[in-house]
């Protein structure tokens, strides 16, 4: 199984925690040739997923396909797997597209509405 992902980075997004080449998101873009229907009933019920961890993003380190375990009080642990557990074949993850976020200043008018009183 192969999977394709999209880098984006921080760009003109600033927060205190982070610079223009900081990684704002890894997003999957497809899983291809995905090695066994037991790995497609994983993958479909979130069992198996794509991410990157806090350290990854920190250092640049490219994201995994993780399996993952519950830990209670409706929280997950992620753990990095390179080869399918049902069947054994590798898997890659690889970055086919990265862009940066590019502020961009919407104007806007509203309307806003109100309810007051009236004699009847
Ligand atoms: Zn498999």
């Amino acid at each position: 199984m192969k999977t394709l992902y999209k880098t984006v980075l921080c760009g003109e997004f600033k927060t205190p925690y982070n610079s223009p080449d900081s990684v704002n998101e890894y997003r999957v873009l497809s899983h291809q040739d995905i090695c066994c229907s037991k790995m497609q009933e994983a993958i479909d019920d979130d069992a198996i997923g794509f991410g990157g961890f806090r350290d990854d993003y920190l250092n640049h380190r490219e994201p995994t396909i993780n399996i993952a375990s519950y830990a209670g009080y409706q929280t997950f642990n992620y753990h990095p797997i390179s080869f399918c557990p049902f069947c054994g074949q590798p898997i890659e993850v690889e970055e086919k597209e990265r862009v940066a976020l590019k502020k961009k200043e919407h104007t806007r008018t509203i309307t806003e509405v109100a309810y007051e009183e009236q004699e009847v």
